[in-house]
């Protein structure tokens, strides 16, 4: 048996065109576009891959994308000021900072002074807190394509046996409160975790969010199970002239033998994540308008 493939890059695409039609009725009611700055700081190539994309995805969508970069020995103090110049200007619904920081800065006191009304990554222990309290406004975007991803899939998430390996507060503890959320039985599994392919193998959804390139073996799936990886590892094998090649998670060639609906890498989770920024952005412009 091979398993059906989910295709992140079409869903994507969906999630695009309705957030295209979601900011022109925006735009419609008041006259402005949603706004979207991004902050990027340092030289840090692969970040400026990802920040240009979201400006530029931003942008496609009719929202006005804004990216700021700043010098790698910026002060923190400096950072700290641009964050609140933006969380006080009208136009700017979503504020993402890119990660990672340089060392000097702290990360979680650059990320706690994003407002979290404009908090469109889903960080903000705000956010995270209204999450788990089953409340959720602004949500990690990664976790919000993996729910997508799994509604493609069809899933009768009831009942149904999920587990979740990784426990980070980006992808990791909110896919599994979005996954208790819909009435699944969810386990997190993480570095610590006792015989962790058993636990793999009970699962009827299984989310890798590792790091760790092939981890998850096709003897570790539950025949039939749906796989959802989330990891992007590089791993340089002299392949692809030099650059090396993307893996998962999940041990691709194995696991397709096994599961039944499973996610490729790259365009799986990937293309969703900046998908759900732009969703996430309109979000957050509603709210702002109506209170
Ligand atoms: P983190 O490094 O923050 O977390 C990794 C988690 O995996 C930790 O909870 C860690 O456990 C656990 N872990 C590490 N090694 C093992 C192991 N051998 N066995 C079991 N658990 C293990 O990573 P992220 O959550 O930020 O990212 C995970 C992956 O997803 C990465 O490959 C990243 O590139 C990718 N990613 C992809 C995105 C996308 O858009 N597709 C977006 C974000 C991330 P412990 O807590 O015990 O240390």
């Amino acid at each position: 048996m091979s398993a059906t493939i989910l295709s992140g890059k079409l869903l994507a695409e969906i999630v695009r065109g309705e957030v295209r039609d979601e900011v022109a009725q925006f735009r419609r009611e008041t006259g402005r576009a949603p706004g979207l700055d991004v902050v990027l700081v340092g030289d840090d190539p692969a970040s400026h891959v990802y920040t240009r994309n979201k400006e530029k995805a931003a942008n496609e969508c009719g929202i006005r994308g804004e990216l700021h970069t700043l010098p790698a020995d910026i002060s923190e103090e400096a950072l700290l000021k641009l964050i609140g110049e933006l969380n006080a200007r009208d136009d700017v619904d979503g504020i993402l900072v890119q990660l990672p920081l340089p060392k000097a800065i702290r990360s979680d006191r650059v990320l706690d002074a994003v407002s979290p009304a404009k908090d469109v990554d889903g960080f903000h222990p705000v956010n995270a807190g209204l999450l788990a309290s089953g409340r959720p406004r602004l949500v990690p975007c990664t976790p919000l394509g993996c729910m997508r991803l799994l509604e493609l899939a069809k899933v009768d998430l009831k009942g149904a046996n999920a587990v979740v390996v990784g426990r980070s507060n980006i992808v990791g503890k909110p896919v599994a409160q979005l996954l208790l959320a819909a009435n699944a039985t969810v386990t997190i599994a993480h570095s610590r975790t006792r015989d962790l392919p058993s636990v793999c193998r009970a699962a009827d959804v299984l989310i890798a969010a590792v790091g760790v390139p092939e981890m998850v073996r096709g003897s570790w799936i539950k025949p039939g199970a749906v796989v959802i990886d989330v990891g992007i590892n590089r791993v340089d094998d002299g392949s692809n002239g030099g650059k090396g090649r993307l893996v998962g998670d999940v041990a691709f060639a194995e696991a397709i033998e096994v599961a039944g609906a499973i996610t490729p890498v790259p365009g799986g989770v990937g293309p969703l994540t900046i998908a759900y920024l732009l969703k996430n952005t309109v979000i957050a412009a509603r709210w702002r308008s109506a209170t």
